[in-house]
């Protein structure tokens, strides 16, 4: 029988919320899960090249160990000790865990799980499903996910969800505890009150607040903002993963994983910038193979702050880039890595496909033109060992936390990461259910009006607007602001003129106007509305911590303050909004339990 009496809620059907809801219910509680779009859609699907875990089927003496030491130094030390620990202990059984669940993993000739190398290591650890493994992984969840939502397994709790619903607040009852939260049906456009004991936000990434980046367009990061503007904190904001390998586009930009270069893949410029020469024809003395003459230990597979930060050197400083642009080669064709087409299409097809779709050629004859790209934030909503935010009965998991990846992500941790938060957080909620002295059920009905009342006023707000300025446009330039300024290479001046722009995006934002009055289905104007005042929120928390840290560490690479600093900066950034909506920046201690902090170098091994 289902606990009755008692519910939770999660926000966000990806890897994190769909695994937090599997546990949840598993605990007997029924769980209400929210998401923008059907969980099938979630962000998740996107992921291409694989999960990490120390299985060792390759028999290449692989060890949790290394696989945190990997971890931690790739963070660059910013990351506490103790969830990684813990996540990289739990990896080999997540795996085995997607196995049993029917994930098609690529195998090898004798049927053993298969696995290819990712950067920043020296041991295949990445299991993979061709280059589509987060779609097989968002699908083997769904399917659980289906039969929860069928009902009737004895001891689970139900599952129903609400998709096509936009989470906007949690409800705190008067001793800030949460009772609940208020969504927006976006086929009605009505707002609602959700009831429950216990909300996790697995929101994901806020890719959308540069504009342009590798990440769908529900990545806004929202759910953090709710919880910035609801007194929370977001931990590390200035940490954004800028991933080397990005297909520049004009609309978005689309990521070539780091698989390609786990496959053998290669990056290089023509040595003479004046070279005209088709790239297939330069031969191998006149490539400028920069990642592999700079890093011999790890070559193409630095990490990416590394090889986002190069090619950004090759480029920018170096002026080395192809035609004297922001480009270089990602050559994955057989004269430069002697892996034949067929091989190549079973192992990567998925992401082959992608590039000839939208740069017209085949990668197999042509070299790929790549440039790095926002991919992924390392920061996050803040949260304690147990995952709960600042707010009492508030939980965040996956990329929308910040416990996990420090500086700078390794590539294939962030599924890992993920799909651990959720099967960490779910029984973490279940406890502290349990351990309430009163159910949300003995909530007094004005507790949940009164959030209710003051959504529905901003909402109001934005309806009866009139002013001149467009959310779009607003949208549109806090992207260019956060693009040109708070991207790869960053300074002072720079920092300083992001933090002016951005705060006349916010006087301009008092002032907007809707033209779209069609309130009774699927707004996006009204929408934007209300996510484009929490994103310049969070934007401005963003570019103050990126500000204030003055030092180069991970993805933080400041032109001003070159070098990493542990005396001032080894610890965790707490951006919060004062009063008057401005940031605060305010700093705690990093937990470094089990490695001490070392100086990073990839030219040679560890
Ligand atoms: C192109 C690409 C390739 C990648 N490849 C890899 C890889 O190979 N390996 C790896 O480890 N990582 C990879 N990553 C990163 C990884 O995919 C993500 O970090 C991870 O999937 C995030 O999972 P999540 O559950 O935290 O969030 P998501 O999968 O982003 O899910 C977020 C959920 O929250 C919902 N949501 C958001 N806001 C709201 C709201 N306001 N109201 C209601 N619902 C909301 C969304 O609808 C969605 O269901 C890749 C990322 C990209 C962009």
């Amino acid at each position: 029988m289902a606990k009755k009496g008692t519910k939770a809620i999660v926000v966000g059907g990806g890897l994190a919320g769909a695994m937090a809801a599997i546990k949840i219910a598993e605990a007997g509680y029924d769980v209400d899960l929210v998401a923008l779009l059907p969980v099938k859609r979630a962000h998740s699907v996107c992921a291409q090249g694989g999960i990490n875990a120390s299985l060792n089927t390759l028999g290449e003496g692989d060890s949790a160990w290394e696989h945190f030491d990997d971890t931690i130094y790739g963070g660059d030390f910013l990351a506490n000790q103790e969830l990684p620990w813990k996540m990289v202990k739990a990896a080999p059984g997540i795996i085995a865990m997607y196995d049993r669940m029917g994930v098609p993993f690529t195998r090898t000739k004798e049927g053993r799980l298969d696995a290819r190398r990712f950067g920043g290591t020296k041991k295949r650890r990445t299991y993979f499903s061709g280059a589509s493994t987060g779609q097989q992984l968002e699908y083997a969840l769904d399917e659980q996910l289906r039969r929860l939502e069928a009902g009737g397994i004895f001891g689970y709790g139900k599952l129903t969800k609400y998709e096509y619903y936009d989470f906007q607040s949690a409800i705190l009852d008067d001793n800030q505890v949460a009772r609940g939260i208020v969504v927006l049906n976006l086929r009605t456009m009505k707002l609602e009150v959700m009831k429950a004991d216990a909300v996790v936000l697995a929101t994901g990434g806020p890719g959308m607040i540069w504009g342009k980046s590798t990440n769908s367009i529900e990545n806004h990061g929202t759910g953090a903002g709710s919880v910035l503007a609801q007194g929370g904190h977001y931990a590390n904001g200035e940490f954004v993963q800028i991933h080397p390998t990005a297909i520049p586009g004009t609309d978005k930009l689309r990521l070539m994983s780091e698989s390609a270069r786990g496959e053998g893949g290669r990056v290089w410029v023509p040595r003479d910038l004046k070279d005209k020469r088709a790239p297939e024809t330069i031969p191998e003395k006149d490539r400028f193979y920069f990642l592999e003459e700079w890093f011999p230990a790890y070559g193409n597979l630095v990490p990416r702050d590394i090889a986002a930060q190069s090619i950004y050197k090759i480029c920018v400083n170096m002026k080395m880039g192809l035609g004297g642009e922001n480009k270089v080669y990602l050559d994955l064709t057989e004269v430069a890595t002697g892996i034949p087409e067929k091989r190549l299409r079973k192992r990567l097809g998925a992401i082959l496909d992608i590039y000839e779709k939208f740069a017209g050629t085949n990668p197999a004859k042509t070299p790929m033109i790549i440039y790095p790209g926002v991919h992924y934030s390392m920061g996050g909503i803040w949260i304690d060992d147990n995952h709960m935010t600042g707010l009492n009965g508030v939980f965040a998991a996956g990329e929308a936390d910040y416990q996990y990846h420090g500086a700078n992500r390794l590539g294939a941790n962030s599924l890992l990461s993920a799909t651990w938060a959720g099967l960490y957080t779910g029984p973490k909620m279940v406890e502290y259910i349990e351990g309430l002295s009163s159910h949300y059920t003995e909530t007094p009905e004005a507790v949940f009006n009164n959030e209710l009342k003051r959504i529905e006023k901003l909402y109001d707000g934005y309806k009866n607007s009139s002013g001149k300025e467009n959310v779009f446009q607003i949208f549109d330039e806090m992207g260019e602001i956060m693009s040109l300024y708070v991207h790869i290479s960053r300074n002072e001046e720079g920092l300083k003129k992001a933090s002016e722009e951005l705060q006349k995006l916010q006087e301009r934002y008092r002032n907007i106007g809707l033209n779209d009055k069609k309130y009774d289905n699927y707004n996006l104007e009204l929408q934007m509305a209300y996510h484009l005042g929490l994103m310049l929120n969070m934007a401005r928390v963003i570019t103050a911590g990126a500000r204030e840290r003055k030092e180069s560490r991970g993805a933080h690479m400041r032109t001003d303050f070159t070098e990493r600093n542990d005396e001032k900066f080894l610890k965790t950034t707490k951006g919060s909004l004062d009063k008057d909506g401005n940031p605060v920046i305010e700093y705690e201690e990093v937990n470094v339990k089990y490695l001490k902090p070392r100086l990073r170098n990839y030219s040679k091994s560890k």
